[in-house]
């Protein structure tokens, strides 16, 4: 990754943001999608445009063939949030990456960070409701047949091949991240590839992080250039400074050298900011989720500014 840092709001993409970004050092614009006018409003506030990009996330309502299966063989249990599909709907997949492809072909985005690349459930709530899947027949022959295991039933996988069962599910998110991360470079070579994470440490919620949603950070940070929690404290039911504890325990579990940047939450402002910029394990910048609000108010800039001078003076 560009050793510069990025800082900017998530979410919004007319000219007023956009320029109210540049006012106070910062840098980015991030919003959903190839959105024209997001790289219009950046483009005329001369900041990088950034596109946050669904991978793995579908109205089930829509396409219920893509509701993974779980342990009791029956459609995961899920409420209004949910992300993740059953990743043997290749079709899915293919029809994202072709989303993907015909984005790059079109725009020109600084970087392009990949969003919802889990496994099924939801982590941005106090009380998650976390359950394992996709025992789909599909999903339970190709676990079998990759990593040479008989077995049938999802007692079997979890009873007694629960460390590969894990390791699995790692091993084929990353494998269809790597595709994502291709279909961007092979447009763009210099187009930073950032990746949306579940923001709880591998130990959390027994394990999850892997478990539940598998993702690896080992894994993932091989082809990708940032990795970006989503601190979303008041949502999670944690405290504002939960930006500064989980920096100061990514040494534990995100290989060194490789760039974090979180998203906060513009409900957290601006505790969390201060308690980030206070992080002595430096984040590579920021996001500020529906941020838009706070860069365009006068007393939330100063607050922002004065976040990434403190964070600027410790390169
Ligand atoms: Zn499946």
């Amino acid at each position: 990754m560009t050793k510069e840092h990025l800082y900017g709001p998530y979410g919004a993409t007319d000219v007023e943001t956009a320029l109210s970004v540049g006012k106070c050092g910062a840098n980015a614009l991030w919003f959903h999608g190839f959105n024209p006018s997001g790289f219009e409003a950046a483009e005329q506030a001369g900041i990088y445009p950034c596109v946050e990009f669904k991978t793995f996330r579908a109205d089930f309502e829509k396409r219920p063939e893509l509701i993974p299966t779980g342990a009791d063989g029956r459609p995961i249990r899920y409420g209004r949030l949910v992300q993740g599909v059953c990743l043997s709907r290749s079709e899915f997949v293919e029809e994202r990456l072709a989303d993907l492809a015909e984005g790059m072909a079109s725009f020109r985005p600084h970087g392009v960070w990949l969003d919802y690349l889990t496994y099924a459930g939801w982590f941005e709530t106090p009380d998650p409701d976390l359950q394992e899947s996709c025992f789909c027949p599909a999903c339970v022959e190709e676990f079998c047949s990759t990593e040479r295991i008989d077995a049938t039933t999802p007692d079997e996988i979890l009873s007694k091949h629960g460390v590969v069962w894990t390791d699995h599910k790692c091993r084929r998110i990353d494998a269809l991240g790597r595709r994502f991360a291709e279909t961007i470079r092979s447009a763009s070579s210099d187009c930073i590839v950032g990746i949306y994470m579940c923001p709880w440490t591998p130990e959390e919620f027994d394990g999850a992080l892997r478990r539940v949603f598998a993702q690896d950070y080992r894994l993932l940070s091989r082809w990708s250039d940032v990795m970006t929690p989503l601190m979303y404290a008041q949502k999670s039911g944690r405290p504002s400074r939960w930006s500064r504890t989980f920096m100061e325990a990514t040494p534990e579990f995100v290989p060194a050298g490789v760039p974090v940047l979180p998203i906060l939450d513009v409900l957290d402002f601006p505790e969390s900011l201060i308690a980030l910029a206070a992080s002595p394990v430096e984040p590579a910048g920021f996001q500020l989720f529906a941020g838009a609000a706070a860069f365009k108010d006068a007393d939330g800039r100063r607050q922002i500014e004065r976040a990434i001078a403190r964070l600027e003076k410790k390169t």
